[in-house]
């Protein structure tokens, strides 16, 4: 799009415990606890508020087999998405990759603005607490070309093998059991650069991982290199790396696919991770307790019902989320975008309309965002976000027709306060 400055698409990989848990089992033919489990299957509580039984309807969720999946509520296993979570930040180096100056600076490159995103985007809900009670580089007994790291690598054997000697270093000076989620901070000068290939990971709800403590280390995420893009803007944009990996401990799949960002674009830092900042969808903000029911409309029964929506980066108490559910698995989500809050980039203010699918898997992509303006080539000016969509919500007076079911959303009119009502139309359900 920009010729002068290289236009990225991340393919970054989840690993789901699902596959973590199978390969496990290949390996080794007797787990710990002789029971094998999985994330939906585990003992800890909820990772989020349940919602009211008002909301059913729009409590989509996926089959089974789907590893990763948007349905609410998150299973368990993850890490916890409201109030005070405290995420463990190691920095790591090694014989082949020495650390270069302070590791507490590798740590300034995502702190205090990872936490201020998350602060931001929850409304205040999730209280992010970074903590690096080991401040200097940990040395791995390995060279990094030993753990066999690179993309698409499974938990097992090289990450096993990581975490288990990051783990027995780091242990003298922290009690694993403190802490709610695990950041590696791997030396910038291990692997690759990220202009090149991506390698940072989250490995979320492996109840399988090496033991510290007591507790598996379920939930991490490993930041490589560096998302420079040399626009200039790495100082203010290049740890949102982080917020991303963080947010699959916290439940949530990828939204970009082998094709790109083409399904959502900017709207969700799921989707796009690379520079100019962004927030994550309504959906996503409900899927992590972000939102209060009384925040959320069903829009389940036949007819029309009027909605007013204020803007989804605004703190507050209005309501933020439409969601007009197909069938159990499926439906369209609504909810106004504007500049304001993480979502800096936002070049049409509207209301943005997408389809949510929790019947597909992370990195499939279980979110399409309607475009109301197909083509269009887009309004922003930023590099790295997928410009096509970027003027993707629909204004007042603009409708969004599903052929298929006849379901009608309608953008009736905004206030001055910048609220906008919308409609929706439905007949009986089938
Ligand atoms: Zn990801």
């Amino acid at each position: 799009m920009q010729p002068t400055s290289r236009r990225i698409r991340p393919r970054r990989r989840t690993a789901a415990l699902a596959s973590v848990t199978l390969l496990t089992l290949a390996v080794t033919t007797s787990a710990g606890s002789g029971q094998p489990t999985t994330g939906s299957a585990s003992a800890a509580g909820p990772v989020a508020p349940v919602p009211s039984s008002a909301l059913g309807p729009c409590m989509i969720s996926g089959s089974a087999g789907v590893q990763m999946s948007e349905g609410i509520p998150t299973p368990a296993g993850y890490a916890r998405s409201t109030g005070t979570v405290r995420a463990l930040n190691l920095m790591v180096d090694f014989s082949d990759a020495p650390g270069e100056g302070d590791a507490l600076d590798r740590f300034g490159e995502f702190f205090p603005q990872t936490t201020d995103w998350f602060r931001t985007s929850s409304y205040g809900r999730l209280d992010y607490r970074p903590q690096t009670p080991a401040a200097d580089w940990l040395r791995m007994p390995k060279p990094f070309r030993g753990y066999g790291i690179e993309r698409g690598a499974l938990f097992d054997p090289g990450y096993r093998e990581l975490v288990q000697d990051i783990v027995t270093t780091a242990d003298p000076k922290v009690d694993f059991r403190d802490y709610d989620l695990l950041n590696v901070l791997i030396t910038p000068n291990a692997g690759p650069s990220a202009l090149d290939t991506v390698l940072s990971v989250t490995f979320a709800g492996n109840t399988e991982a090496p033991i510290a403590d007591g507790v598996p280390v379920a939930n991490a995420s490993f930041v490589y290199s560096r998302q420079d893009d040399g626009s200039g803007s790495y100082a203010e944009t290049g740890y949102r790396v982080l917020p991303h990996e963080n947010g699959h401990v916290f439940g949530l799949p990828d939204l970009y696919t082998q094709d790109g960002g083409g399904a959502v674009g900017h709207w969700d830092i799921m989707s796009e991770d690379w520079g100019a900042d962004n927030d994550l969808l309504g959906w996503h903000k409900w899927k992590l307790g972000w939102l209060d029911d009384s925040q959320v409309g069903c829009a389940a029964g036949s007819g029309t019902t009027e909605h007013v929506l204020t803007p989804l980066a605004e703190p507050g108490t209005g309501g933020k989320l439409v969601f007009v559910p197909l069938d159990g698995r499926t439906g369209y989500a609504v909810e106004v975008r504007t500049p304001a809050g993480n979502d800096e980039s936002v070049c049409k203010t509207g209301v943005l309309i997408y389809k949510v699918d929790a019947d597909v898997d992370t990195g499939h992509g279980p979110i399409s965002v309607v475009d109301s303006t197909k083509d269009s080539g887009g309004c922003t000016r930023s590099p790295n976000v997928h410009a096509e969509l970027s003027d993707a919500p629909f204004t007042p007076g603009q409708y969004f027709k599903d052929l298929k079911t006849g379901i009608r959303i309608t953008v009736a009119g905004t206030d001055p306060t910048g609220n906008h009502r919308v409609y929706v139309t439905r007949g009986t359900r089938g």
